[in-house]
């Protein structure tokens, strides 16, 4: 669903992606892990289009990145992402925020877009929510909204960035427990975390970024037997 092929990517004249090559198939978790600067956002960022590639080849859902007149609009429809921040808009309540991007976009009329919410705000166990204003939630549950609000647009793909690390351990566990049923419900997703117990738990594939490339990959096992010195100092610092 996702195929970078030798992406890189410079912001001015800092080279960030420097040959970035990975796939994620339909129906997977990939983890992108690795230290800070390391990319991770960076390549996030490149597969909902917000930001552009220099070369090399990236493919998202069908569609062709690298090509100037690719349709980010429709990209978009299809990739949800979630970041630390949810940026609920305040004076709407739950449900409102959640169905807003289907009511705008014309995918779902108002009848079908309440259906969406119900339906979404279940997923991430807010049902009960559905009237309320962000103020009145926690963290978590605002968090857990905006994985609702991304769903509602039945993306083919979600992408997560650090979502829990703004928040407390305790808020932290109900949304990784969210992410985690998406991801048994059979939802692609690209997480980048710094959890280690939970990359290993959820994903199919972890992939370690170092200076900008794909440096390893691998399944939970990578973590007790790292083959290169900078995997092994990674997990070793405990981040
Ligand atoms: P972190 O774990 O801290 O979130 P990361 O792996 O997500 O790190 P990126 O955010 O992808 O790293 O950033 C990679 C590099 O690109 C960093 O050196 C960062 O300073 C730089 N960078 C990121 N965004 C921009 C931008 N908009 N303009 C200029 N430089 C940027
Ligand atoms: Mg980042």
């Amino acid at each position: 669903l996702v195929t970078f092929k030798d992406v890189h990517k410079s912001y001015g004249t800092l080279p960030v992606l420097k040959g970035v090559s990975l796939t994620v198939p339909e129906g997977r978790v990939v983890a992108l892990i690795g230290r800070s600067g390391s990319g991770k956002s960076t390549a996030l960022r490149c597969i909902n289009g917000l930001e552009t590639i220099q070369s090399g080849t990236l493919e998202v859902c069908g569609r062709k990145l690298h090509e100037a007149n690719c349709d980010l609009r429709h990209l978009r429809m299809e990739v949800g992402i979630v970041f630390q921040s949810y940026n609920l808009f305040p004076h709407l309540t739950v449900e409102q925020n959640v169905t807003l991007a289907p009511r705008l976009t014309g995918k779902a009329s108002q009848a079908e877009a309440h259906e969406i919410a119900r339906k979404v705000l279940e997923q991430v166990g807010l049902a009960e929510k559905a009237k309320a204003y962000p103020e009145q939630l926690s963290g978590g549950q605002q968090q857990r909204v905006a994985i609702a609000r991304s769903l509602a647009m039945q993306p083919r793909v979600i992408l997560f960035d650090e979502v829990t690390s703004a928040l407390d351990p305790e808020l932290t566990a109900e949304v990784l427990k969210t992410i985690e049923q998406l991801a048994q419900s059979g939802m692609t997703m690209v997480l980048v975390t710094h959890e280690m117990s939970f990359a290993r738990r959820v994903a199919d594939e972890i992939i370690f970024m170092h200076q900008g490339v794909v440096w390893e990959t691998g399944d939970g096992s990578m973590f007790d037997s790292p083959q290169t010195p900078e995997l092994r100092q990674f997990v070793g610092s405990g981040l």
